[in-house]
């Protein structure tokens, strides 16, 4: 897997294939998916409205890689601020992290796991990762309060119902239903003409 700012270049690459500029945006998006990296691809497809067939407009794969680049901006700039901190802790002598940052090697996608891929934060990417981040860095209890929406918990160890983001990130993966159907349509940017159900 090659770096993201050499897969964001070709995203943007106009003399390559639609095809392979799509597959480059993919592999941006499992370098930065805060939502974990279906429903961050979901997200993109509608934001930066990605049409099915990808030639009726390729200005859409730019917005989609413009909006992930301004996310890992944010991302990056928190992790230096955070390295920056504890190597003044440890200066002092302080060896223990308050609390750990909520970024993980998995694309980050412990900020804002969502184990649904169509339901996630609406707002864009950057806003709601800063707003997680914030929310961390003040000590906001994840067990209480929703770090992307600021809601109430009122239950224990589910989604968040208003913004479906789950508090126990990527792990809540392993409990939620498959939902493998729904994941290949919005592979397919399928996703304002549902196929009318059978009636048996
Ligand atoms: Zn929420």
């Amino acid at each position: 897997m090659t770096s993201f700012p050499a897969q964001a270049r070709r995203v943007r690459d106009s003399t390559l294939s639609p095809q392979r500029r799509l597959y480059a945006l993919r592999e941006c998006a499992l370098h930065c998916a805060p939502y974990g990296f279906r429903a961050t691809w979901h997200h993109l497809v509608v934001a930066a409205r990605i049409p099915r067939s990808l030639s009726d407009d390729l200005d859409a794969l730019v917005r989609a890689a413009d909006e992930l680049q301004r996310t890992r901006d944010v991302v990056l700039q928190r992790a230096q601020e955070y390295a920056a901190l504890r190597r003044r802790e440890k200066a002092t002598g302080r060896r223990l992290p308050r609390t750990s940052p909520p970024w993980n090697s998995w694309g980050w996608s412990r900020i804002a796991y969502c184990p649904d891929p169509e339901h996630h934060p609406t707002g864009p990417l950057a806003t709601v990762v800063e707003a997680v981040l914030d929310r961390h860095d003040a000590g906001i209890s994840v067990d209480r309060y929703c770090l992307a929406c600021g809601i109430e918990r009122r239950r224990q160890g589910l989604a968040c119902p208003s913004c479906g983001v789950h508090p126990d990130g990527p792990a809540a993966r392993w409990r939620a239903s498959p939902a493998e159907e729904g994941w290949q349509r919005v592979w397919r940017r399928e996703l304002d003409d549902r196929p009318t159900p059978l009636v048996p």
